[in-house]
């Protein structure tokens, strides 16, 4: 994206993160995007119809789950689960359609777009979709198209057209970008419903605002049934949107550490991770200054990781300002660190997570380890993992055949 048109209030930047770094052509739908979001974020109506539908159709609050066999076998501390999953679609993405397309639908938009990576924040899209009767159309990369075509089917049998997108790693960076190209082409009668907390201002914010109703009851469940906070609390961080939402329940609990975990791939070397904490340097990527893994021109290094929807070689402009505060820190796991941990939690606990946040169980493991056996650690059970059941299968030959 170009940086014509700079013209922000100091509200859309995390330190010196974020910003609108929009073309012109997305100025005016940015700003009516912003100023329609602020008048309903204090609409009594508004709020009612969020509250509804989070608790009618999403089925919140998500449960709290004591993870006892999993404290067992780590030895460590008690391990939580905040459980993601278990939300109609199967992950967090949820959180944040059902809030975005209230406000399409109160900006008179008659058309939701949207880029997705594994395919939960299509799915999460089409469901929308169908429920407010709104044409939809989903970008998707090739190589993701492939590693999760279930999810593929599922939007088009909730009537949402899927784009195929061949461009560069044919991933999600990808996918972004035509998204972005459709709403600028389309932005009259379509608005775009961002996925994670990226892109320009004001997305970041409405996304992390949706997804913060996961921190805010982990918050209040916890406390509930433990008369204190958890100690440490872990998330996979992609965009950041699950993570973002998750810390946001305790960030002003200073003494609640709080991690991140980005993809590790399978190697340091430059395009073959998407750890972009660890190895990105400040940039521009869909319209908001952030980390971004760059080259030393400045182009964008393509990303990987087992997981398609930590394949971003960006992060949301908020992490990049918590990693410089030093408020969170940040780690990586490797692909196949990330395949054990998904498989361990599958038969310790009786629960088949999402790739993505596999990568959260594999750090927390560690974690937990060093931390004593009266001490608590929250993680993010940011989704389930039947899209991912025949990748790893695949990954893994012939051990479940
Ligand atoms: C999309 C997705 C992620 C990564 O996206 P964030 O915006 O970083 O949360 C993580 N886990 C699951 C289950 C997802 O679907």
């Amino acid at each position: 994206m170009g940086k014509e048109s700079n013209h922000f209030d100091k509200e859309g930047y995390f330190g010196e993160f974020g910003g609108r770094y929009a073309p012109e052509i997305l100025h005016d739908a940015l700003v009516e995007l912003e100023t329609t979001y602020k008048k309903l974020k204090k609409n009594k109506q508004f709020k009612k119809e969020l509250e509804y539908y989070r608790k009618n159709y999403i089925g919140r609050p998500s449960p709290l789950t004591f993870a006892e066999r999993l404290t067992k076998a780590w030895g460590g501390a008690k391990i939580w689960l905040k459980r993601e999953d278990l939300n109609h679609t199967g992950a967090h993405k949820i959180n944040n359609t059902i809030g975005q397309v209230l406000i399409a639908k109160s900006m008179g938009k008659t058309r939701i777009i949207a880029e997705t990576g594994a395919g939960q924040h299509g799915v999460a899209t089409a469901t929308v979709g169908a429920m407010f009767r709104m044409e939809t159309v989903v970008y998707m990369g090739d190589e993701d198209l492939r590693r999760q075509e279930l999810n593929a089917i599922r939007m088009r049998m909730m009537g949402a057209k899927v784009v195929g997108v061949s461009s560069g790693t044919a991933t999600l960076k990808d996918a972004t970008s035509e998204a972005m190209r459709d709403w600028a082409l389309n932005v009259s009668n379509t608005h775009y419903i961002v996925g994670s907390s990226i892109g320009p201002h004001p997305f970041p914010t409405i996304v992390r605002d949706f997804q913060s109703v996961i921190g805010t009851e982990s918050r209040k469940q916890f406390k509930k049934e433990n008369g204190r906070l958890p100690n440490a609390v872990v998330a996979c961080v992609g965009g950041g949107s699950n993570a973002v939402g998750m810390f946001y329940g305790f960030l002003k609990d200073k003494k609640v550490k709080l991690y991140g975990v980005e993809a590790g791939g399978y190697s340091s070397e430059p395009g073959t991770h998407s750890a972009t904490i660890q190895f990105g340097r400040t940039g521009f990527l869909h319209g908001t200054k952030t980390l971004v893994i760059q080259d030393e021109f400045g182009q964008i290094v393509p990303a990987h990781s087992v997981s398609a929807g930590l394949d971003y070689p960006g992060v949301g402009p908020e992490h990049a300002h918590f990693h410089k505060s030093g408020r969170v820190t940040y780690a990586n796991v490797g692909d196949e660190d990330a395949l054990d941990a998904f498989l361990e939690v599958c038969r310790v606990e009786g629960i088949i997570p999402a790739l993505e946040t596999a990568h959260a169980f594999r750090f927390a493991k560690d974690l937990a380890k060093s931390m004593g056996k009266k001490e608590n650690l929250l993680i993010c059970l940011s989704g389930r993992g039947d899209k991912d059941v025949a990748e790893v299968a695949r990954l893994r030959k012939g051990e479940f055949s």
